[in-house]
């Protein structure tokens, strides 16, 4: 029998999971450690929350987590309950599935000021992590700036410019909906260090833009590049290029401007003890594709900055780590003896959900490769008895259920959950 645990219940967790299945069979004893107590990571907590039918994805998740030989352990964080050493006592193999969950700063100056926001701290909000539910970000004001050309940077846009209605059918939680119905800003800007042919924004995202009830997406037509120009880009950017073609010809009369500003950098954020205004440098690209400063400046006001560049993965004492590329030291995965990385924890924050997926057959194969058919570890049971001792508040797959239930239970018309926000009440709602 091998005893796994796998850190994070993410997709390139439950992937990893639904893998040791199919490598070991019965023979395989599969830990799904958590800090919330809800499982599937993004899925949950990053995944537009107006679009359900991504979201949908964990229902595959959900059948290898029911299978006798998967357990979630969730309210358990590793580094802090529990040592990676102790695990490796344990475990005949650790697979650290924790993903990026730390925003990367601009690194500019004022980008500490209250009003600039990363994206995972956003997106938290209005999706009911509990490490952000306190956020309430400005929403007034002369407007919002958003640095990043991906499809993060869409959501994040789109969701600061739909109305309370557009939300119908999500799951978007209650404070966010409130805040967001309200907003008076009239002008989300989003800046693209370079242009229209090097973004990463796909078609669906972009199209969405251009069918909101109270905003209009605007490109300016100068910034696009001669038309002709697009024939050899790939099928999926050439869309997206269409999308902004489009936009640069929309004339419509709405409350709220979605402006592409590309060949923008911002260099500094200004205002009195809060984000008043963005200083924004103009660049050129280079013969290698680089954007450099050309020295042009000019003012963005805003009362809100989200920055959406990128994440880290956060280093766990004992593992190393790649600082430089902000996620664990690994070589296609593998750590050290028995431990082992997947996701964006292995490879950063690229990729859609699916792109997780090979990961975990990857790391199933090593693990089948690199550990013997029993080493006579204690697993789950070692693990129980540690737990106990320490008076970690462990919740089961069954606990999340009952957290599910209650969920639904108090979903506002049309939405398929109202989330809890907090740990206490994620916690409660397993004795209801
Ligand atoms: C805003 C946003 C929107 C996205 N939208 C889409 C989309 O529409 N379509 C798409 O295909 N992809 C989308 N993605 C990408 C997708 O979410 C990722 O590819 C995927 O979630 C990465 O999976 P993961 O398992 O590596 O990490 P995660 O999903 O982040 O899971 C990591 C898990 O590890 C847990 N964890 C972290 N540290 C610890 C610890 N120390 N101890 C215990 N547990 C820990 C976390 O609580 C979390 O549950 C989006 C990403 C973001 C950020």
């Amino acid at each position: 029998m091998r005893h796994v645990a796998i850190v994070g219940s993410g997709p390139a967790g439950y992937y990893t999971a639904e893998a040791c299945q199919k490598q070991f069979g019965d023979q395989v004893r599969v830990d799904i450690i958590d800090r919330l107590p809800v499982p599937y990571g993004l899925i949950r907590t990053g995944v537009a929350p107006d679009h359900q039918s991504i979201k949908g994805v964990s229902r595959r998740y959900e059948a290898t987590a029911l299978s006798d030989n998967v357990r979630f352990v969730g309210n358990v964080t590793v580094g802090e309950d529990v040592s990676i050493a102790e695990l490796l006592n344990l475990y005949d193999a650790i697979v650290l599935a924790t993903g990026a969950p730390a925003d990367r700063t601009l690194g500019i100056p004022g980008d500490d000021l209250p009003g600039v926001v990363g994206s995972a701290a956003f997106v938290g909000w209005y999706n009911g992590h509990p490490d952000f539910a306190d956020l309430a970000p400005v929403l007034s004001g002369p407007g919002a700036v958003i640095v990043g050309a991906g499809n993060v940077a869409l959501d994040v846009a789109r969701v600061l410019a739909k109305t309370g209605a557009e939300f119908t059918g999500s799951d978007i939680v209650g404070h966010a909906l409130d805040l967001l119905d309200g907003a008076t800003h009239e002008r989300i800007t989003i800046l693209a260090r370079r242009g229209p042919h090097q973004i990463a924004m796909t078609p669906k995202e972009l199209g969405e833009l251009g069918h909101l009830e109270r905003a209009v997406p605007h490109v300016d037509p100068a910034d696009l590049p001669p038309e002709a120009e697009d024939a050899a880009l790939d099928p999926g950017l050439r869309k997206s290029v269409s999308h902004l073609r489009n936009f640069a010809t929309l004339d419509l009369a709405k409350p709220i401007t979605i402006e592409f500003d590309f060949y923008a950098m911002p260099i500094a954020i200004e205002g009195d003890g809060k984000v008043e205004r963005v200083i924004v440098e103009r660049t050129a690209i280079d013969a290698e594709g680089r954007a450099n400063g050309t020295g042009e400046t000019y003012v963005v006001p805003a009362a809100l900055v989200v920055s959406c560049i990128g994440y880290r993965t956060p280093p766990i004492e004992g593992v190393p780590y790649d600082a430089k590329l902000g996620r664990f030291a690994n070589d296609e995965g593998r750590i050290a003896p028995g431990l082992y990385a997947v996701g964006w924890a292995r490879r950063g924050p690229t990729g859609t959900i699916g792109t997780n997926r090979p990961d975990g057959f990857m790391i199933a194969e090593q693990i089948a490769a690199d550990t013997p058919d029993d080493y006579g570890k204690e697993g789950r049971a070692g693990l129980d008895m540690l737990l106990r001792d320490r008076n970690v508040d462990v919740v089961t797959f069954r606990d999340w259920q009952k957290i599910e239930a209650a969920e639904t239970a108090a979903a506002r018309d049309g939405s398929p959950r109202e989330k809890f926000t907090s740990i206490d009440a994620m916690l409660a709602a397993r004795g209801v």
